[in-house]
C-alpha cells in the first residue's frame, strides 16, 4: 500500500470512535489542514465488557462520506461482519480494516472475505490479540484468497501477560519484523495508540516504528481527546499529532552504501563466532550430561540455572544489555542445551 497515497510512509489518523456529526468533521477538517490523506474512524465498536459506547453504527457513514467531499481525504473503517461490510461497501468506504478481536477468529475472517469477493477494496489487517503470527498470517491469506490485492498489516501490540507492562499491548516487534522477513513486500503499519494505551508515549513508538521501517503509522485522533467515548487516554489532539510527525524522521531507503555493507560483513562474522561459540558449550553440554547419566544425576537442576543466569545476568548490565535480553537468551540456551542432554 506504500505509494498508493504518496511517497514517504502514509499517515492514517482519526479518532478511535465516530461520536458525533460535529465531532468527525471537526477532527477531520483539522487534520486535512496539515496535510493528512487518509482518515480513520470506527462506526462498530467491538468492547470488551458489555454496556460500554459501542459504535453509532451505520449513521456514521453518511458522516465519513461527506469527510471524503468537504476534504478529499480517503475514508477507513473497521467492518467485523458480513453487514458491516455490506454497508461499508455500499457507502462506498474507500479502505477497510480488521480489528484485533476479529483478526483472531477465522470463522468471522472468512464470513468478510466471502462478502469482500468481487470487491477490490484496500484492507489491513490487525494483529491478533495474542503474539500468534500464523494466525495473522491466515486471516490475510483469507482475503488474498477472496481476491483482495491491496493488503496490509498493521501492528498493534499484544495483550501483556503482566498487569505491570508499561504498554497497553506489548510491541512484540519480532513478532513484525518476522512477517515483513516472510513477506517483504507486504506494507506493515504500526498503530501506536493501542500499543500505549496512553498519548504520552505515542510520539517514542511512532518514532521507534519508523526508524525500523514500518510503512507507516495508525493514530487515534480526536478533537476533544478528554471527552472521548472509547480510548480517551491514547487520543492526541489534532495540534499533537502536528508537533509529533514534526519530529519524526522516518527512514526510507533499501540501498545499503558501502558503509553499511562493510557493518553487516563486521555483524556476519559475529554471527558466525556466536554460533561457533554455542556449539562449542553444546558438546560441553553433552559431555555434563554424559556426565550425570553415568552418575544418576537428573538433567535438570534449577538451583544451578538460576547461578548461570544471575551471573549471565551480571556480565550483561556491565555491557549495557538489558536484563529481560540476556533472559530471554539464557532461557532459550538453557532449553537447547536440556534438549541435548535427554
Ligand atoms: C481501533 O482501531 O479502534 C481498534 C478497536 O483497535 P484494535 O482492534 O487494534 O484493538
Ligand atoms: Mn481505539
Amino acid at each position: 500500500m506504500n505509494g498508493l497515497y504518496g511517497e514517504g510512509p502514509v499517515v492514517i489518523a482519526g479518532p478511535c470512535s465516530a461520536e458525533s456529526e460535529e465531532q468527525v468533521l471537526v477532527t477531520a477538517h483539522a487534520l486535512a489542514d496539515m496535510g493528512i490523506k487518509v482518515f480513520r474512524a470506527g462506526l462498530w465498536k467491538p468492547r470488551t465488557h458489555p454496556g460500554g459506547f459501542d459504535g453509532v453504527g451505520e449513521q456514521g457513514l453518511a458522516w465519513l462520506q461527506r469527510v471524503r467531499r468537504e476534504t478529499g481525504m480517503l475514508v477507513a473503517t473497521e467492518v467485523a461482519t458480513p453487514e458491516h461490510v455490506a454497508a461499508a461497501l455500499n457507502a462506498g468506504i474507500d479502505i477497510f480494516w480488521i480489528g484485533a478481536r476479529t483478526t483472531a477468529n477465522p470463522f468471522a475472517v472468512q464470513q468478510i472475505a466471502d462478502t469482500l469477493q468481487g470487491h477490490d477494496v484496500p484492507v489491513l489487517v490487525k494483529n491478533p490479540m495474542s503474539p500468534d503470527l500464523e494466525l495473522w498470517i491466515g486471516a490475510m491469506q483469507r482475503l488474498e484468497a477472496a481476491g483482495i490485492t491491496r493488503l496490509g498489516a498493521v501492528h498493534r501490540g499484544f495483550t501483556p501477560n503482566t498487569e505491570l507492562s508499561e504498554y497497553r499491548n506489548v510491541p512484540h516487534w519480532d513478532i513484525a519484523i518476522e512477517l515483513k522477513r516472510r513477506y517483504p513486500t507486504l506494507c506493515i503499519m504500526c498503530d501506536p495508540s493501542h500499543m500505549c494505551g496512553r498519548r504520552e508515549l505515542v510520539g517514542e513508538l511512532s518514532r521507534q516504528a519508523l526508524t525500523m521501517g514500518f510503512d507507516g503509522l495508525l493514530v487515534e485522533v480526536h478533537c476533544q481527546p478528554e471527552v472521548a467515548l472509547s480510548d480517551a487516554a491514547q487520543q492526541l489532539t489534532p495540534d499533537a499529532l502536528l508537533q509529533m510527525l514534526a519530529n519524526l524522521h522516518p527512514r526510507h531507503c533499501d540501498d545499503a552504501g558501502e558503509e553499511l555493507e562493510q557493518l553487516r560483513q563486521r555483524i556476519d562474522e559475529c554471527d558466525r563466532e556466536l554460533v561457533n561459540l554455542l556449539a562449542r558449550r553444546m558438546a560441553v553440554v553433552r559431555e555434563i550430561g554424559h556426565y550425570k547419566q553415568i552418575r544418576q544425576v537428573p538433567v535438570v537442576q534449577t538451583s544451578r540455572f538460576d547461578k548461570v543466569l544471575r551471573h549471565a545476568i551480571e556480565l550483561a548490565r556491565v555491557e549495557g544489555m538489558s536484563e529481560a535480553f540476556i533472559t530471554a537468551v539464557m532461557h532459550a540456551i538453557h532449553d537447547e542445551a536440556v534438549r541435548q542432554q535427554v
